[in-house]
């Protein structure tokens, strides 16, 4: 398994529609394995094929339900339920792996329901309300349609998250990725 640049607000691969995953091959497989390690690397809620550069539609998610418990896996061709009601809760910050260095209040459902397969073709269905995942799910499906969390933001706070990822130099010389593994080696 490899841990894979991340691909960073600008970069083509995001704002680009993905496509339905027909077979799962050994190409795919990879891609997953290494999705898992990416995103494990980076501390990520989750990660969408987009933000490792990658146009098929899925995504893994590794965060806590609404009870508490870390809910790990994959979700291939997935298909997004919201429920619940859109709120904007002040005090919970959303980011992306993809737009480092901030977090903003973002409005999202209560509640998500992904239906999609996993590796083995077997049909999964996740679900949950009011808690991390319930916004990972609705924030990974986003990525697969192009789109970002700052697309929901208030045009102000949008530019003080694009402004944060400048300032801090993430699109320094036209790199738009980022690897979490040199990252840490940075830090420590
Ligand atoms: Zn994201």
């Amino acid at each position: 398994m490899t841990v894979r640049p991340i691909t960073i607000v600008g970069h083509r691969a995001l704002s680009q529609r993905t496509r339905r995953v027909r077979e799962v091959t050994t190409e795919l497989r990879t891609l997953v394995a290494d999705m898992f390690e990416t995103n494990d690397a980076a501390d990520g809620a989750g990660l969408a094929a987009p933000q490792v550069g990658s146009r098929w539609r899925l995504f893994v998610y590794s965060c806590p339900d609404a009870g508490g418990t870390l809910q790990r896996g994959v979700i291939i061709n997935p298909v997004l339920e919201r429920f619940g009601g859109i709120e904007l809760d002040e005090e919970t910050l959303e980011g992306c792996l993809s737009v480092p260095g901030e977090g903003f209040p973002t409005a999202r459902h209560r509640g998500a329901r992904v239906t999609g397969t996993d590796l083995e073709g077997t049909e999964v269905v996740v679900e949950d309300e009011g808690g991390v995942l319930a916004r990972a799910l609705q924030h990974e499906v986003d990525h697969l349609e192009g789109s970002l969390y700052l697309d929901r933001l208030s045009a102000l706070r949008r530019r003080e998250a694009l402004d944060a990822v400048r300032d801090r130099g993430w699109r320094a010389h036209g790199i738009l990725t980022w690897d979490p593994l040199q990252l840490e080696a940075a830090d420590v």
